[in-house]
Formats: C-alpha cells, sequence, structure tokens
C-alpha cells in the first residue's frame, strides 16, 4: 500500500508497521482497522460460560485473545458469559479465573459478569421496540419453529409482527414485571423472514424464564437469548475486536444489527476463528462429566484430561500450552492437532529447565561386591548438564544400588550395550563397573545382579584408561526413598477413536494409569508440588498438587522422553 494511501490514525504509537510479516490474520484485519482510524486501540475478551472446566481448545482462545490484547498495547477481559441461570456454578468460576491467571500471568485479575449489563440490556430492548425493530409474540416455541421455515423455504410472519410499539413496550414491560408464564411470549428482533441467513428470521432476544440466577437472585425473570446479549456485552466494555469461533460466523449478520440498533458510539467487531481440535482425545464437557460423576477419574482436574486444570496437574507449563497453541496458529480452516506436538512443547520447555534427578521405576539391585563395606560416599551430580546454571548436588552412593531391571539382561539381545555378565557400563556420576553374575527367584527372574568396580574410574577424575559403550543410571539402597509415581497414558482407547459409533460411549484405555513404587534419590523428598524433574531415562515428572504430603511426594508422568514427533515443515 502507498504511503498516501493511509489515512491518519488517531494514536500511532500504539500501532505497529503494517507489513504483514508473520503476522495471523486476525492481526491483519486488526492492523487495518487501526491505519484506516476504525479503532484507536486494541480491546479483547474472553467470555466463557461457566458452566464447566475449560479445556486446551480454550486455552487457545485465552491466549489468542490476551496475546492480541498484549502485542497492541491494548487491554483483555475475562467475562462470564452468566446469562442462562439453569446451568452455572461458582466452582467453574472459580476455576476459570484461575486457568486465565495462570495462562495470562500479567492478567490484571480484572473480572467482569455479563449479569451485571441486565439493566442496560434491558434498556436497549426498550429503546429498539421503540424504533419499531422488536415486538412480543405470542407463539410457542414450537410455532417460532414452524414459522421459521427451512434452508430452502422463508418463513411466515408472526402474527404478532405489526403490534403496536406502544402495544409491545406495555407487553415486554409485563414480561419483566413476571405477569406471564415461562414461554407464554418472547420478544424477537424484527428483521426479515425472508433472510438467506435462517439467524435472520426475527431471532427471539428475551424469553420468559422464572429462575433464580446466581448473580442477580430473583430480580430478572426474563433472560436475553446469547446473539441478543453479546454484541451488547462487547459494547458496554468497549471490547474493538470480538474473536469468537467459526460457528458464530453466521451469527455476524445478527450481531453487526445488534450493534448498529443499541447504537454504540464505537461498535465491536467480530472475528471468526477456527477452533482447535486434538485428535484422540476427549474434550466435550457431557463426556468428561460422565467421565467425573462415574469417578472413572480423579474430579475435573485429573492429569489425563486436557482440561487446563488437568494439564496444569499433569505438569504442564503455561509456556508449553502457549508453543503448542502457536505451532496449532489461527486459520479459519478447521484442522486436528496431535496430542504428540503438546508433548514436544513441553519436552523443550523442560529440557533446559528441569533437574535431572536418579529416580528407579522399576529395581533391581546391583551389588559392588569389591565396593568396601558400609561405606557411603557422596558424588557430585549435575543438575542438568545442559544448562550449568541449575548447579549441582551431593548423591550418595555405596556397595548397593537399584538400578532399572531393563538395564541388565542375563542373555543381551544383539546391540544391547547396558549390563550383562561380563559387560562394563560407567554407572551415571560414579565408577566403571562390570557384572559378574546374578541370582534369581523361583519364576527365574532375576533379582539381584553383583559386579565389581574399578575405582579409577569415577567421573571427573580424568580417567582415560578405556571407555565402555553404555552408562546406566542407579538409587543407593539404604538412603533411597520410595515414593508413589503414576504413569499415564490416553484415556482413550487410540486403537478404537474417541466414541463407540453405536454406544456414542467413549472408547476407554483399561490402562491410562499404572502406579509404581519408585526408588529415588533422597533429595527428592523436599519436592513441593508443580516441581518437575527429569528421572533420567524415565521421562519429565511433576508433584501432584492434591495426592502429595509434607516428605512425600507423589509424582506425575508428564511425558516420556522418547518422541516420534516430527516438527511440521516450514511454510514460507
Ligand atoms: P459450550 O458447548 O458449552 O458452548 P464452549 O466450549 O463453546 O462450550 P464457551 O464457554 O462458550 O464454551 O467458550 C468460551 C470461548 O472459548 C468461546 O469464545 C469459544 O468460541 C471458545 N472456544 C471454545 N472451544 C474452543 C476450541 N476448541 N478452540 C478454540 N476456542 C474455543
Ligand atoms: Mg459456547
Amino acid at each position: 500500500m502507498a504511503a498516501e494511501e493511509i489515512k491518519p490514525v488517531i494514536d500511532g504509537s500504539k500501532i505497529p508497521p503494517l507489513n504483514g510479516e508473520n503476522k495471523n490474520f486476525i492481526e491483519l484485519d486488526i492492523d487495518k482497522d487501526l491505519q484506516d482510524g476504525v479503532y484507536d486501540h486494541v480491546h479483547t475478551r474472553f467470555p466463557p460460560e461457566p458452566n464447566g472446566y475449560l479445556h486446551i481448545g480454550h486455552a487457545k482462545s485465552i491466549l489468542l485473545n490476551y496475546g492480541i490484547a498484549k502485542e497492541y498495547g491494548g487491554q483483555f477481559n475475562l467475562r462470564f458469559d452468566d446469562t442462562n441461570p439453569t446451568k452455572e456454578k461458582s466452582e467453574f468460576v472459580d476455576a476459570i479465573i484461575d486457568n486465565v491467571k495462570w495462562l495470562c500471568p500479567e492478567y490484571d485479575g480484572k473480572i467482569y459478569y455479563a449479569s451485571d449489563y441486565f439493566d442496560k440490556m434491558y434498556e436497549i430492548a426498550v429503546k429498539i421496540i421503540k424504533k419499531g425493530h422488536a415486538y412480543v409474540s405470542d407463539l410457542s416455541a414450537e410455532e417460532i419453529k414452524e414459522y421459521r421455515g427451512t434452508l430452502t423455504e422463508p418463513g411466515k410472519n408472526d402474527p404478532n409482527r405489526d403490534r403496536s410499539i406502544e402495544e409491545n413496550l406495555d407487553l415486554f414491560e409485563r414480561m419483566k414485571n413476571g405477569e406471564f408464564k415461562d414461554g407464554e411470549k418472547t420478544l424477537r428482533a424484527k428483521i426479515d423472514m425472508a433472510s438467506s441467513n435462517i439467524n435472520m428470521r426475527d431471532p427471539i432476544i428475551y424469553r420468559v424464564a422464572h429462575l433464580t440466577h446466581q448473580h442477580t437472585g430473583d430480580k430478572w425473570c426474563i433472560y436475553p437469548m446469547y446473539d441478543f446479549a453479546h454484541p451488547i456485552e462487547d459494547g458496554i466494555e468497549g471490547i474493538t475486536h470480538s474473536l469468537c469461533t467459526l460457528e458464530f460466523e453466521d451469527h455476524r449478520p445478527l450481531y453487526d444489527w445488534v450493534v448498529r440498533e443499541a447504537e454504540f458510539p464505537v461498535p465491536p467487531r467480530q472475528i471468526e476463528f477456527a477452533k482447535l481440535y486434538l485428535n484422540n482425545v476427549v474434550t466435550g464437557k457431557r463426556y468428561i462429566k460422565k467421565l467425573v460423576e462415574q469417578k472413572i477419574v480423579d474430579g475435573w482436574d485429573d492429569p489425563r484430561l486436557v482440561s487446563i486444570s488437568g494439564l496444569r496437574r499433569r505438569g504442564f507449563t503455561p509456556e508449553s500450552i502457549k508453543k503448542f497453541v502457536d505451532m496449532a496458529g489461527v486459520s479459519k480452516s478447521q484442522s486436528i492437532n496431535d496430542y504428540a506436538a503438546l508433548e514436544y512443547c513441553i519436552r523443550e520447555d523442560l529440557k533446559p529447565t528441569a533437574p535431572r534427578m536418579l529416580a528407579v521405576l522399576d529395581p533391581i539391585k546391583l551389588i559392588i561386591d569389591n565396593y568396601p563395606e558400609g561405606q557411603v560416599e557422596m558424588i557430585d551430580a549435575p543438575n542438568n548438564l545442559e544448562n550449568p546454571d541449575l548447579g549441582s548436588r551431593q548423591v550418595p552412593f555405596s556397595r548397593e544400588l537399584y538400578i532399572e531391571r531393563d538395564d541388565f539382561m542375563a542373555e543381551p539381545v544383539p546391540k544391547y550395550k547396558r549390563l550383562y555378565p561380563g559387560n562394563e557400563v560407567r554407572l551415571m556420576y560414579a565408577y566403571f563397573v562390570k557384572a559378574t553374575s546374578f541370582e534369581t527367584d523361583e519364576n527365574g527372574k532375576v533379582t539381584v545382579v553383583h559386579c565389581t568396580y574399578d575405582p579409577e574410574t569415577k567421573s571427573g577424575s580424568g580417567f582415560t584408561g578405556r571407555k565402555v559403550k553404555g552408562t546406566i543410571h542407579w538409587v543407593e539402597a539404604t538412603t533411597a526413598k520410595t515414593f508413589t509415581v503414576r504413569l499415564y497414558e490416553n484415556i482413550i482407547d487410540e486403537e478404537k477413536g474417541v466414541y463407540d459409533p453405536e454406544t456414542g460411549e467413549l472408547n476407554l484405555n483399561p490402562h491410562s494409569i499404572e502406579i509404581v513404587k519408585a526408588f529415588c534419590e533422597p533429595s527428592l523428598a523436599d519436592a513441593k508440588p508443580f516441581d518437575r524433574f527429569q528421572f533420567i531415562r524415565n521421562g519429565f515428572f511433576c508433584v501432584d498438587c492434591k495426592d502429595s504430603k509434607d516428605g512425600e511426594p507423589v509424582f506425575n508422568r508428564i511425558v516420556s522422553l522418547k518422541s516420534s514427533f516430527k516438527l511440521p515443515a516450514k511454510k514460507n
């Protein structure tokens, strides 16, 4: 665009250059609005209905709205869309506030409630009636549906469509005063019963419902419909860009009709984007509710769920979720993302930041026959070789250790580099050991491996005499702490897909949780809820915030270390 075509803007300091580089279509639209002087600032909102816990899809919406406000030096509102009094619960309100604060650490914490605007909404409805653009209908819900027509046939006019303004004002007031039963009257917008967009065929904007609202109590017995309430909420708060998901695209003409009729000085604008979907993952509120009620999961924050609370409890970081959402991108076309991409993001986040600890999940004993009995040596173990800033710690080492069962093979398979009779490996941070013999139980299962060590080979001693191919981790046996470790798999049976097409029930994976007692190095006793670690070779783990006690952490595996995920090729 040539410079002279750009209209002056009101506050140029907040406006990023219109270069389009790496910007999504929403940012490009906003840039244009700012350049054209439609708005002089940016104000977004996240408007959840408090009728359930938020999930990873909502995280996309939160981070998108919040991120845009931040990018443009604008404002972001968390607003509860609590216009529907039947299914809302304060438990959900609290969890949502918590989730938003967690994902957006700089969010100022101010909270808005749509129900605070009921008076204003009523006033606007009256204003629209006075203009002759809304009327009270006596039709039942059934009849309204019948009159609406279909995609191929126009609708029929409501018999009450031409009621006088005076009569409409009187009836609407009486609706408010509780003179009518539920369903007896509605207020309809007078738009166009022949519109090709069914949403524009005189939609209901107020209904009678004698219900107690959790915020406004029994003050109201009429409640606004979503399509009427939402644009007004945006308008009242001075929202500029009302970002929502694609299913509202067909409702946009109605959104625009309402903001026009309400005569907001700076009308908000709706922009739609595609929802985030995860392959083979359950997100539906209805299904999660059932899992919770049937106690198949441990609440809405069960670490196997992709609710934001579940992801947090599992050990995901806000940064990893942001990275994932950024990778998924913002677009107008629907796509499905792999859970493996989310796992990739948390691994990338934790690799340089999580201390790497010694823990053995499936132990066998290793006895170093030539190591002095009764001696415990403290060994210096770096916390993270990729990140020297994390320092080091002392771990005990002695004659008796635990190692992972799969780090020893009585009869090694080809290319096996770990411990087997006659083979020498390094015990991480410590010495070379060579397996000499082993003991088995009555079933032939290995219980103890015997070995000898070479005192010359201590890590950090500068020993260069010979090399070994394998390094294994270990935990000193007498000081080891046993802690509960939970290993997770998808709660859905991936072979079968999320739902059974016949019954509509979820296909559950019976092995979605495995609980083991792990032997851990003693310093892990100090771990606090939400602390995250790498357990060497076994994955990244997070201290459970619900089930851990002081000195007795319970660890959730966030993700294993192995990945089959490949970063998608960069688009040019
Ligand atoms: P319901 O089915 O009960 O309406 P909902 O998931 O749409 O549930 P809302 O509380 O209405 O829940 O959603 C709040 C906001 O989150 C809306 O702006 C909605 O468009 C957005 N949102 C919901 N699901 C997703 C998703 N999968 N991806 C991105 N945004 C989403
Ligand atoms: Mg919704």
